[in-house]
């Protein structure tokens, strides 16, 4: 009997039966675009060996104009095909099965030659849309059509007709958008007449044995977003329009409320997709922040779903069903809703990967072969850098062993799960504890290596890690000065009103946690009530007429830097304005281009500018010092100096940007060659 019998039931769907209740959801990762088919059908492969019951590619634009972007890629042409196919050859000799998502963009294409129902410009895309007439929008139609018929044709077990997020289809759904007066627009008739034809039409032309999945946005998010009704009418036809399961789409892209970030509670809102639940008699998917086998089986168990998307942890690691299946959830590479090395990848033009599995995306190119000399190795380090390289190590048969002068692993991951919102760091150090003990790892806790101490290893690998900045302020030796270390790894008291000194991600989760007490995060009710979401047969879209309601802040805080630019403009690129929106919702004051000229026992004085103006003091009681840190690399010197070459990585290479998908890449990097 199996931990997770809803999870892993097959799911018959008459034509065809799905192994298992999980759907790898659609993720933009860049490898299409690459053109390099053997790659992409690899990772696709990866994920279908796994044993996930149904994956959906990445968005495929069904004509130019439909594209996320120029260039993006689609089934356009016939001979597109044969390169797809190199996909779906691959993907069911591997066992699995695969339908391509179709995706038109409409007015969130950044392109000028962007369509939507209205001229209406959305506030994520500089091109403003042209609306369509009544051809282009038949156009529009068939070129979708088209694109589900050449699915089938490259081997696809189905498409995905992707109508939520915001894109095209829900662009025709709601007046925030579609202001048009014909038959596409005014009543909700005729506002959903598109998905509903598109979907009928896509049946049609692909006949009744091929999966055709819906995907519908069941909260939109936005201002003059669906009504719970509408959203159970358009199910309904788009049920009789011959769909073969409907997916849950949560929240559009321009939505300022958070869907996906890891300061989203788990499962926040399978309740939604609970909702649609008999309403109609097709399979319904949940989804959004499902990360771990026990959180999916609790959902089909509550009766949430007929099946669980997940996406991101197909990136950390792409067995997941296959771990789960064996027993084995605690050596699941867990996906800690972190974005880092995915969307804030996509979003800037870059290949995605994943923070913790660097291999994701890069399955052809990093690989981790039997290394053909098995050595004697000693990591130095035991924070994400060292782990990563003595895992890839011991994964190569090398005999490794770390030191950490520590009495845990996990380095700064233990002071950021003390963040309230980074609750997924717990896992994150509770899967390195069971990976370093299933690969009979030689764990030295608490003990400070020295070079005798690594004279007999063949290589050492020296991950120590960063120091502290010095800021060098007057008066920073005062009892009412702490580092981020003081107030997050030892606790130490902080008084009621506090100013932080650097506003890096660092000096962000000081203030976070500073402000908050406990953690919405934990809190599925909280996190609602602070983010403004209500039930959508409450509110149209989801959006609470009162709006946010955070908790009153625990604490007055002050967030400094001395650039003048916006604070927090280096965060990741899809989770920054979250960090700036929980802190300003907790009144937290930001301040920028300020010289700190000294500390008293009043609190900070500060100026401002170069010309060192407006002296003013910020009346604290605690000042909190996240100034930067620094590369520690006193043994690395000391090995050098008596004659070793170690490899240093992490921080104690380069502290400045230093993040743990930086020092996670280049420890696996690193021991790929050793
Ligand atoms: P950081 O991002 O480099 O920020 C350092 C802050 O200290 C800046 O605001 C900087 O601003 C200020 N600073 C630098 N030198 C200073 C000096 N001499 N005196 C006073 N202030 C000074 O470093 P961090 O905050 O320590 O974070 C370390 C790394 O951890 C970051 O690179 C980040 O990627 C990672 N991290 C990421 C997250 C995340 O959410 N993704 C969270 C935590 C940490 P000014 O120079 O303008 O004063
Ligand atoms: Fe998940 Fe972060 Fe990896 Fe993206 S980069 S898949 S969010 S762990």
């Amino acid at each position: 009997m199996t931990t997770y019998p809803h999870l892993l039931a097959p799911l018959d769907l008459g034509f065809t039966t799905l192994k298992n209740r999980v759907l790898m959801g659609s993720m933009h990762t860049g490898l299409e675009e690459t053109k390099d088919w053997n790659r992409v059908a690899e990772f696709y492969a990866a994920r279908a060996r796994g044993g996930v019951g149904l994956m959906v590619t990445g968005g495929m634009a069904p004509n130019n104009e439909g594209g996320v972007f120029p260039g993006a890629a689609g089934l356009f042409s016939d001979a597109d095909i044969s390169n797809h196919k190199i996909v779906t050859d691959r993907v069911h000799d591997a066992g699995g099965k695969i339908a391509m998502q179709i995706l038109h963009a409409g007015r969130y294409a950044y392109s000028p030659d962007c369509v939507s129902s209205s001229a209406v410009k959305s506030p994520i895309s500089p091109f403003p849309p042209k609306a369509l007439d009544a051809d282009g929008i038949e156009k529009q139609i068939s070129d979708i059509v088209t694109a589900a018929a050449r699915a089938r044709e490259a081997g696809y077990d189905g498409v995905e007709v992707m109508g939520s997020e915001g894109y095209f289809l829900n662009q025709f759904l709601v007046t925030h958008v579609n202001k048009r007066e014909d038959e596409w627009g005014g009543s909700y008739e005729n506002r959903m007449r598109l998905p509903v034809e598109v979907v009928r039409r896509v049946r049609e032309a692909v006949g009744p044995d091929f999966i055709l999945i819906y995907r519908l946005s069941m909260i939109d998010l936005i201002p003059n977003g669906s009504t719970w009704a509408e959203v159970v009418q358009l199910a309904k036809a788009i049920e009789a329009g011959g769909a073969t399961i409907l997916n849950t789409g949560i929240g559009w892209h321009e939505a300022r409320i958070p869907t996906i970030a890891t300061s989203v509670p788990r499962r926040a809102f399978t309740w939604v997709t609970k909702k649609l639940m008999g309403e109609v008699s097709i399979p319904v998917i949940t989804s959004n922040r499902i990360n771990t086998p026990q959180v999916g089986e609790d959902v089909l168990a509550d009766g949430c779903a007929d099946m669980v998307s997940m996406a991101r942890p197909f990136l950390a690691d792409p067995d997941f069903v296959a771990k789960a299946a064996a027993g084995q959830a605690t050596q699941i590479a867990p996906c800690i809703a972190c974005n880092q090395a995915c969307l804030d990848h996509t979003f800037s033009g870059k290949m995605s990967s994943c923070l913790v599995n660097p291999r994701a995306c890069h399955e052809t190119e990093l690989v981790l072969t039997p290394a053909s000399h098995p050595k004697s190795i000693a990591v130095v380090g035991a924070g994400p850098a060292g782990l990563s390289t003595a895992l890839a190590l011991a994964e190569r048969g090398h005999k490794v062993s770390i030191f950490d002068k520590a009495d845990q692993l996990g380095g700064q991951l233990n002071m950021a799960k003390q963040v309230p919102g980074k609750e997924e760091f717990w896992g994150l150090v509770d899967y390195y504890k069971a990976q370093v003990a299933r690969a009979g790892i030689d764990l030295h806790l608490g003990v400070t290596a020295d070079v005798a101490a690594l004279a007999d290893f063949d290589d050492v690998v020296i991950a120590t890690g960063v120091t502290p900045r010095d800021p060098k302020i007057e008066g920073q030796d005062g009892p009412n000065v702490l580092s981020y270390i003081d107030v997050l790894r030892h606790k130490a008291p902080v008084g009621q009103r506090v100013a932080v000194i650097g506003a890096g991600g660092i000096g962000f989760d000081v203030a976070e946690y500073l402000v908050t007490d406990g953690s919405p995060t934990e809190d599925l009710q909280a996190w609602l009530e602070e983010w403004g979401v209500a039930d959508p047969s409450d509110a149209r879209g989801g959006v609470a007429p009162q709006g946010p309601k955070p908790d009153a802040p625990v604490r007055e805080v002050t967030l400094l830097q001395r650039k003048a630019q916006k604070l927090g403009k280096n965060l990741g690129k899809t989770t920054g304005w979250i960090h700036r929106a929980t802190l300003q919702m907790k009144s937290v004051k930001m301040v920028g281009g300020v010289n700190y000229e000294r500390i008293d026992a009043q609190g900070l004085h500060v100026s401002y500018g170069e010309a060192r103006e407006n002296p003013e003091l910020i009346a604290v009681d605690t000042i909190v010092l996240c100034a930067g840190q620094l590369p520690e690399r006193s043994l690395a010197d000391a090995l050098i100096a008596a004659g070793r070459t170690p490899h240093v990585i992490g921080g104690a290479d380069v502290a400045a940007e230093l993040d743990a998908k930086r020092a996670i890449d280049q420890g696996t990097r690193l021991a790929a060659t050793l």
